[in-house]
């Protein structure tokens, strides 16, 4: 180890911050994790955890692969924890296929199925157990303190809290998630972070059930449970502890959907789609709590290396305030921890020089960043035309015909061409790079062969409803006091 910071503070303690704050620890450098909300409580944190800091805790998450090989490599205590609280693994690749076709990196698919509270409550917990790690929390922090010297970036000396305290700061990680304020704070100091960003012109409605006692479905299969219904797709995800979550997406100029936000519309939207129905029922499934909500969704990516120099010293943006991809496509937690173990290495490889930490992390971290924020806005186009009806303007056509291949092309062979599953397993669960999913070209061929034998919508299940069926049968729902 060279040089150490003299203070090192993460601001922020989501996925990121607390991964960062274990994997430095781990390499010998005491941190300080500021987070606004307050430490999680001793019983069912999924319930109790007030966590307004982070607006996604309730809704649905699930942990990729990659998120569970990169814990494996860099923190397995908190694997350990996880499975010590009772967090599956389960690898339904393997699961799905007969055993004599099993290759050892099959193993790599494996996945967790929690809540996003356990996942968390795992982290944070193991960051509570190490002696290097201190908690400034609940304490939200409210700028930063620079230093500036001519014909240098401003280098950062501290962070403020509301309550009117500062912390001396050698290196500031921003784990302030996909909200970060840093932006905003260096703007003020006259220094602009460029972005790409693109809207996901998504909106989520889903609730989480436990699993009723006595029920009979096969429970694993509710993570495979998902279709599309002109445009409102239904999503299930299993969770920790017997539960499991029914989520509806949709684009949020869609005003009937608005009404899913209701529990009344929700269980009669969930009651009449014939594939989620049997989840819903009171004889499988019993709810944990109300409907959540969520829309506002962006694809950014911010730039805080400009022409090979840092734009600040002192500062590596790691989570969602590097990169931020749609939800839906489950690669935000994987990325948080791939940016938080790469500043890490960054740190301790640099130590104290601060240039050279910011290049090493831009270093390690760009391509990736750029490959997800490029797949997820592009995979957000495809259904946005699709769902809007625009037309594809010449620019954009062959990165959509790409999308459509990899759509139905490699989503509809998985099951029927072991090498096209294998490709899709790697792309949903980011083992490796996001862009890589058709570099082979042999698989391009395949995966245009069962684009063409397979790559139809499968019919829907007898009795599923139309988007205006739907519609009509919400309006029906509704209670009289409420019309
Ligand atoms: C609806 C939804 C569903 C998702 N589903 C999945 C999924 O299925 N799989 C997946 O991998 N990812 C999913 N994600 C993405 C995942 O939640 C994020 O990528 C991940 O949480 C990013 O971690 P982070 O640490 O960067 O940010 P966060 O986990 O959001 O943490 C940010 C932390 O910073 C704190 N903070 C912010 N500002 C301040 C301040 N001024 N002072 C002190 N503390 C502050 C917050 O309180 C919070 O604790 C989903 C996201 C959404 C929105």
């Amino acid at each position: 180890m060279t040089e150490a910071h003299s203070q090192i503070v993460i601001l922020g303690g989501g996925v990121a911050g607390l991964a960062a704050a274990i994997a430095l620890d781990r390499r010998g450098h005491a941190v300080t994790v500021i987070e606004r909300d307050p430490p999680p409580p001793g019983d069912d944190p999924f319930m109790t955890w007030k966590r307004r800091g982070v607006p996604q805790f309730r809704l649905p998450h699930g942990f990729s692969a990659r998120t569970r090989n990169l814990l494996a490599a860099h923190a397995p205590e908190v694997l350990e924890r996880l499975g010590a609280d009772g967090i599956e693994v389960i690898n339904l690749f393997k699961r799905l296929i007969p055993e004599e076709l099993w290759e050892p990196g099959d193993d790599a698919f494996a996945n967790l199925w929690a809540r996003r509270a356990a996942f968390e409550l795992a982290l944070r917990r193991t960051a509570e157990a190490r002696p290097g790690i201190a908690f400034v929390c609940p304490a939200v922090a409210t700028g930063l303190r620079f230093e500036r010297a001519d014909g240098t970036p401003p280098r950062v000396t501290g962070v403020r809290l509301a309550d009117g305290r500062e912390l001396d700061a050698g290196l500031v990680l921003d784990c302030g998630g996909q909200r970060t304020p840093l932006p905003r704070w260096l703007a003020a100091e006259g220094v602009r972070v460029g972005a790409d960003s693109q809207d996901c012109e998504t909106v989520y409605f889903s609730r989480y059930y436990r699993f009723t006692e006595g029920c009979d479905l096969p429970k694993t299969a509710v993570a495979t449970l998902r279709g599309d219904l002109d445009g409102v797709a239904y999503i299930g995800f299993p969770g920790d502890h017997d539960t499991f979550a029914i989520c509806f997406e949709g684009h949020p100029a869609d005003e009937d959907l608005r009404l899913l936000r209701h529990t009344w519309a929700f269980e009669a939207a969930a009651g009449a789609v014939p594939a989620v129905a049997p989840w819903v029922d009171p004889a499988n499934g019993t709810p944990l709590d109300g409907v959540q909500i969520m829309g506002g969704h962006h694809n950014v990516r911010r730039r805080y290396v400009v022409d090979g120099a840092p734009l600040v010293l002192g500062l590596l943006p790691v989570g969602d305030s590097l990169c931020t991809t749609n939800p839906a496509y489950g690669w935000g937690a994987a990325m948080a921890l791939t940016f938080a173990f790469t500043a890490a290495d960054a740190v301790e490889r640099h130590g104290g020089d601060l240039a050279a930490t910011a290049l090493a992390y831009e270093e390690g971290v760009a391509a990736e960043a750029d490959a997800v924020y490029r797949e997820s806005a592009a995979m957000d186009r495809a259904r946005i035309y699709r769902l809007t009806g625009r037309e594809v303007p010449e620019h954009d056509r062959a990165e959509m015909e790409r999308q459509h291949l990899i759509a139905e092309g490699l989503a509809g062979g998985v099951l029927l061409d072991i090498e096209l599953g294998r490709a899709f397993c790697r792309r949903v669960n980011l083992v490796g790079p996001a862009d890589e999913v058709l570099g082979n070209p042999e698989l391009a061929v395949r995966a245009g062969e069962a684009r063409k034998e397979y790559g139809e919508e499968p019919a829907a299940a007898d009795g599923t409803p139309t988007r205006d069926e739907l519609r009509a049968i919400i309006h029906a729902a509704r209670p009289e006091a409420t019309v």
